[in-house]
């Protein structure tokens, strides 16, 4: 009696188990959106150029997000699945998918909210976050369409090693300026807790519709528009397998440098 009362509470314990089993894998698959990122922003400031990941493999992790090329040549930004590289020289092309990044961070959109816009600047975006934003301690892809009376951009050169910290870099950045053009701002907004891994507050590129200009975004005025956020509470790094980054240095706080060279 005793043996058979054993047997039948480990029955009943592995049907529960099995049944809780199977509910899980008839779960429908979780579709909410990933910051899929490739290295990590100090390692960019510390001058870590070389790019180890194709970006046509990125293209396969998110439709929408930002990022360089190899040694550092230029801008990237990625907008409805295509990558554009905004060259130093102010050109914009389409790279192959060849070719490789250093840094980059995507993400499949999705959008939550949606704001009619007019007459928004950086600095506006910026002090009415709450506005827009539900918390400041989760990571979004921003997304701004529309037409702009004035926009401001940067683009850095290719380097050459021994590669120099971004901060030098950027004391030699291109800056261009645009005047009633229409356009797509995208990119990220990080929280606090993400120093060190990626740039904390926003982050943003900035593509003409012509597809003839941008950059990395200094200053904008959306006059008509609408802002899109996208609510991102998964995130997975691709770290380089070997290289330079093997050897970095990643104990100083470089949040300073990286407001030097964002900025
Ligand atoms: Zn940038």
């Amino acid at each position: 009696m005793k043996h058979f009362l054993i047997s039948f509470i480990l029955l009943t314990f592995l049907f529960v188990s099995c049944e809780k089993d199977g509910d899980f894998e008839n779960e429908e698959k979780d579709t909410s959106p990933v910051l899929v990122q490739v290295s990590v922003i100090d390692a960019l400031l510390q001058g870590i150029y070389d790019g180890y990941y194709p970006i046509g493999g990125l293209k396969d992790l998110g439709d929408m997000g930002l990022g360089t090329f190899d040694a550092l040549d230029g801008e990237m930004v990625v907008l409805n699945d295509t990558i554009y590289q905004v060259l130093y020289s102010g050109q914009v092309v389409t790279p192959p998918d060849t070719v490789l990044t250093p840094f980059a961070a995507v993400a499949n959109w999705q959008r939550d909210t949606v704001f009619e816009q007019r007459d928004v600047t950086y600095d506006l975006l910026k002090s009415q976050f709450d506005t827009y934003f539900p918390t400041t301690n989760i990571f979004y892809l921003v997304k701004m369409e529309g037409h702009f009376s004035h926009v401001k951009t940067r683009s850095v050169a290719r380097q050459e090693k021994p590669y120099p910290p971004l901060v030098e870099v950027t004391a030699n950045q291109a800056e261009f300026e645009f005047t009633d053009v229409d356009g797509t701002i995208i990119g990220f907004y990080c929280p606090a807790y993400a120093s060190g891994i990626n740039s904390v507050g926003f982050h943003l590129h900035f593509l003409t519709n012509d597809r003839k200009g941008g950059g990395h975004l200094l200053e904008f005025n959306l006059a008509e528009g609408k802002l899109e956020l996208c609510y991102l509470f998964n995130y997975r790094l691709i770290l380089p397998e070997g290289g330079d980054f093997f050897g970095g240095d990643f104990t100083i706080d470089r949040s300073d440098e990286l407001e030097e060279a964002e900025g």
